[in-house]
């Protein structure tokens, strides 16, 4: 291990030894940056309803403020990606499975705050729903903090029906409600401390990824991964409570695995579970999904004639 990035460690073996001055500031540096790191880490930890497990984000995020963000980007996007006309049968048929799970939920949260024994956050009172469709082969689709939505053109062949439709809307309505974007942007910033420690303390990138991965930054990937996991539970929970057919997510995801096989967009390719193990999550959760389908989908909440 030639480039050792503790420098002096136990294990040097030759050519590499740093003098003794510089070895102790690096590693005063290092330390208070791991205090920094360990203050912002504990200090802004929080109990997800949804899951019941501590996690990471930043107080100076608040759900205001992540919502200005998101209506900026959706903004952007929408001036590059022009949207379809909202009166296609397509945009009418999205617009309308959003407004379904939508409305399931504030039940949905307080049912699931209720099994982990959380208080729901009612973070979604403040969202400003909208969705639109975006013309694009990609089987895509996206729901920004605040409620601003969109779903691609080619999702549509992949999805081929509301059902299945439904349970990617749900997948990225959890996301929003789970506040993973806020999670996302607090985990960058304890990457950025781990990066400025790196760097004021005289090591070369090598060495700051080593580093990086012996202090716990290797987990970044399974974390999203994490993210995902909950957003398909939560996803399939709205979507058997708006009265749609859980059932269809398994044949769904089987179906993106293959359409992603060749380029896959990012939010359902890299962070994702493999299939496998995402089908196998699915069908574990199918029996709650009909008891939340049973419990949830009462007569006239259907979409038929609507
Ligand atoms: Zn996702």
């Amino acid at each position: 291990m030639r480039n050792d990035p503790f420098g002096q460690g136990n294990y040097q073996q030759g050519g590499t030894r740093r003098r003794g001055g510089g070895f102790n500031l690096r590693w005063i540096i290092l330390l208070g940056f791991a205090g920094y790191a360990a203050f912002y880490w504990f200090s802004n930890r929080v109990v997800d309803p949804y899951s019941g497990e501590k996690v990471l984000i930043d107080n100076s995020i608040s759900v205001e403020e992540e919502k200005a963000m998101g209506l900026q980007a959706y903004q952007e996007i929408l001036q590059q990606e022009r949207p379809v006309d909202p009166n296609t049968p397509f945009a009418r048929d999205v617009r309308e499975i959003a407004r379904r799970l939508v409305s399931k939920i504030p039940q949905v949260e307080a049912a699931i705050a209720q099994e982990r024994g959380t208080q729901p956050t009612g973070n979604w009172k403040t969202f400003e729903w909208e969705v639109n469709v975006i013309q694009s082969d990609q089987a895509n689709a996206f729901c920004l903090p605040g409620g601003k939505m969109a779903v691609y053109t080619g999702l549509q062949p992949v999805a081929q029906n509301a059902d299945a439709m439904a349970v990617v809307m749900g997948h990225e309505i959890a996301h929003a409600l789970l506040r993973h974007g806020a999670q996302r942007m607090s985990q960058q910033k304890l990457t950025q401390i781990g990066q400025m420690a790196g760097a004021m303390s005289g090591m070369d990138p090598q060495q700051q990824q080593m580093v990086m991965a012996a202090m716990g930054y290797g987990y970044l990937l399974p974390y999203a991964r994490s993210h995902e996991t909950q957003a398909d539970e939560v996803g399939l929970m709205l979507a058997a409570a708006a009265c749609f057919d859980p059932q269809e997510a398994v044949p769904l995801w089987e179906r993106m695995s293959q359409a992603s096989g060749g380029e896959a967009p990012p939010e359902f390719s890299s962070t994702h579970p493999n299939p496998g193990t995402r089908i196998q999550n699915l069908t574990a959760l199918m029996p709650k999904a009909m008891e939340y389908r049973q419990r949830f989908c009462q007569a006239g909440s259907a979409g038929a004639g609507q």
